[in-house]
């Protein structure tokens, strides 16, 4: 189907606008179709991405006309998925569900929504879970990721989302990238990064372990060992208040907790930090330096911060930092945590959350309780639920005994797979919706094929809080829904009026109900798509934080460093690192479906240090074999100096070598984001065996 790609735009029969499903960045594209199949992507001059299209968003789409998209329900029956009509389907989803509620209670459902489906979608699901199912136990798979940004943002700032915006990048004097493999994972981003370098003489930091292409750009390259960032951050801090360079103004007017934090400060002197992480002093007070004298200072942070069981410390240190040198509110500065899903942002802003509802008001808050109930016209629960690690926890305890996952492939994505496939074959029922038989749906006791994003309408938020549109381009194949229309559909089976004719409608219920979304339509966004929090004449909010934080005062948190407990050993020396590559997507589900992309990268890999490859005799091609204390999988090295000697990268894409059959399921207690870059492995040759 690739061979589309060379069809010129006039000879498709169908073209429009769209925003991309690759990565949080939410560029926005337009398609053509020619007798209903894609066959081309060409970038658009508007926000975010002013005419830029990454590969992933030029070619990663293809996925929609594979002849193995699911085409009809299935129901398993005597061991093996068999197709059934809709109507049966949904009578034994409902039918499964009433049972297990009236057995076991509503605490023994779960549900995970999905950071890649629409606004719409994702608020109808929890809906479902709340209303009809009457739990909290929901969660989406911005849980293994940014979480811990959200909460932490939170608490210093009170909101949990970026502060600034994308195209601010160019403005800034100087900007730290720390933890994020922009170049990889957010190409459109990397661009402004790079052009801020290369047109306005920005200055770069990178706080990376691995080299990764920005470093190449880096006036300065802080190449810390795994784990180690509270202390690097810590560390820079140190040094800025050593030199006075610290904005006492902004730390008067604006903050609090100043005193406690200087205090804590004063263990982090560069020598010891450079103990602590390996970063040498100098290059860390000649990065520090840079920050503070910069006129505005930008953050972009990502996975490499928050995929941690400090994660949320983490994000508070870059909150202080950027706090302290007043760094924040405004135009070209500010905290800026890269979404990885393109609408992890929306999926959470839409209370896909154990304990949120919408726009982030509390299921503890009884006035927002009640605001919900009346519009919903049903009583909810307001026990906060289970988090998506604590969900599968559970279902492995048998505990948890139905669990309905929309667009989410669990198996591929969450630490501890095996635990994972233990988890979902324990459940007494498990329905999966999903445009493809993923690892996950192949679980399923009910299969529903679910829609693309270019077979329906609705609205994604990227990462910087833009609410944006998402138009129907194609028909979907066979009997294939849209999740909105699912999730309707089961929700009147199940007795409740679910009556939505068109996911326009879905959003205005959203907009009424969520304050941050302030009552949009589609009417509103359809051209430039509008930045939450929206405001009363229907304008955005690209900087938050300009006169005061939304809290009031921006808060300090004095954090310290705490070794990880797990430390490299006799049996497993080396630190694993996992992470996104340029050339794939997320669990390879959709991405690998491209001829284009997988062209460019179609085999798992190990990325090993020449001096490790030296110290456990492996050459570079040769198949190896990578272990941590939960699992192994085998895959061929490449030997690199990349990575630093004593740390391993694997990438997340490859259901052969899967990276999180060897990552660990503990979390971070403040955010339940789990430490998915922190264990410690080997590597052996496999003829060792
Ligand atoms: Fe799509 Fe992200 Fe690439 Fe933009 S940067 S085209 S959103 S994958």
């Amino acid at each position: 189907k690739q061979e589309g790609h060379e069809i010129r735009k006039w000879e498709a029969d169908t073209a429009a606008r769209t925003t991309c499903t690759n990565c949080g960045t939410g560029c926005q594209l337009k398609a053509y179709l020619k007798d209903n199949e894609l066959v081309r992507v060409e970038s658009v001059d508007a926000s975010p991405n002013e005419g830029a299209l990454c590969i992933k968003g030029r070619f990663g789409h293809t996925y929609v006309n594979s002849d193995d998209r699911l085409t009809q329900a299935l129901v398993r029956k005597e061991g093996n998925l068999v197709p059934v009509s809709w109507k049966e389907a949904l009578r034994e989803i409902s039918n499964k569900f009433t049972e297990i509620k009236e057995e076991h209670g509503s605490e023994a459902i779960g549900g995970i929504a999905s950071a890649v489906s629409t606004n719409e979608e994702n608020y109808l699901f929890q809906k479902f879970m709340r209303v009809c199912l009457g739990t909290n136990n929901i969660d989406q798979s911005n849980r293994l990721c940014q979480t811990s940004s959200m909460i932490a943002l939170e608490k210093a700032f009170g909101c949990g989302a970026m502060t600034n915006s994308v195209e601010e990048l160019t403005e800034a004097d100087c900007i730290f990238v720390a933890g994020s493999n922009t170049t990889a994972a957010h190409p459109v981003i990397a661009r402004y990064i790079k052009e801020a370098v290369r047109e306005n003489g920005a200055e770069l930091i990178v706080l990376d372990p691995r080299e990764i292409e920005l470093v190449r750009w880096a006036d300065h390259w802080l190449r810390p060992d795994i784990g180690t960032d509270t202390a690097s951050i810590n560390g820079l801090m140190n040094v800025i208040l050593d030199n006075d360079w610290q904005d006492d103004k902004f730390i008067e007017a604006r903050t609090e907790g100043f005193a406690e934090l200087k205090e804590s400060l004063s263990d982090y002197d560069p020598d010891r930090v450079e103990e602590m992480t390996g970063i040498p002093a100098d290059e860390l007070k000649k990065a520090a330096e840079s920050f503070a004298k910069a006129e505005r200072g930008s953050i972009v942070f990502a996975s490499g911060i928050t995929q941690h069981t400090s994660g949320t410390k983490n994000v508070l240190s870059l909150a202080n930092l950027a706090m302290m040198t007043g760094n924040i509110g405004r135009e070209g500065t500010g905290l800026n945590p890269l979404q990885g899903q393109n609408n992890a942002q929306g999926a959470s802003d839409m209370g896909a959350l154990p304990d949120r509802l919408t726009g982030y008001q509390s299921i503890d808050d009884p006035k927002d309780v009640c605001k919900f109930v009346n519009n919903w016209n049903k009583e909810i629960p307001t026990e906060p639920g289970l988090t998506k690690i604590e969900m599968i926890r559970s279902a492995a305890a048998d505990e948890l005994k139905g669990m309905f996952i929309m667009g989410d492939n669990t198996v591929m994505s969450d630490p501890n797979m095996m635990q994972t496939e233990m988890a979902l074959d324990n459940l007494e029922f498990l329905v999966v919706a999903d445009p493809f038989l993923t690892e996950t749906a192949a679980k399923a006791d009910v299969v529903l094929p679910a829609a693309t994003f270019l077979e329906k309408e609705g609205t994604f938020t990227n990462t910087e809080r833009r609410i944006q549109k998402v138009n129907k381009i194609r028909e979907a194949p066979g009997k294939t829904r849209s999740d909105w229309e699912i999730i309707s559909a089961l929700a009147q089976k199940m007795g409740y009026k679910f009556k939505y004719s068109r996911p326009e409608e879905i959003m205005k219920e959203i907009a009424d109900l969520t304050p941050i979304y302030n009552g949009i339509t589609y009417d509103d966004i359809e051209e430039e798509g509008i930045q939450w929090p929206v405001q009363d004449d229907k304008s955005g909010t690209p900087i938050l934080h300009q006169e005061e934080f939304m809290r009031g005062k921006g808060v300090f948190h004095a954090v310290e460093y705490e070794q990880y407990e797990e430390q490299p050993d006799e049996e497993y020396p080396l630190r694993l690192s996992t992470g996104r590559t340029l050339y794939q997507v997320r669990t390879g589900a959709m991405s690998r479906r491209s001829d284009v992309l997988s062209a460019k990268l179609d085999q798992p890999y190990v990325e090993v240090n020449p001096e490790d490859g030296e110290k456990y005799d492996l050459s570079d091609g040769e198949e190896v074999k990578v272990s941590t204390k939960l699992g192994q999988i085998q895959t061929e090295a490449r030997i690199t100096e990349k990575v630093p000697a004593g740390t391993i990268f694997v990438p997340i894409h490859f259901t052969e070598s899967p990276a999180n059959q060897l990552t660990d399921d503990t979390f971070d207690e403040d955010s339940g984001t789990p430490g998915i870059k922190q264990a410690s492995c080997r590597i052996e040759k496999v003829s060792a065996e």
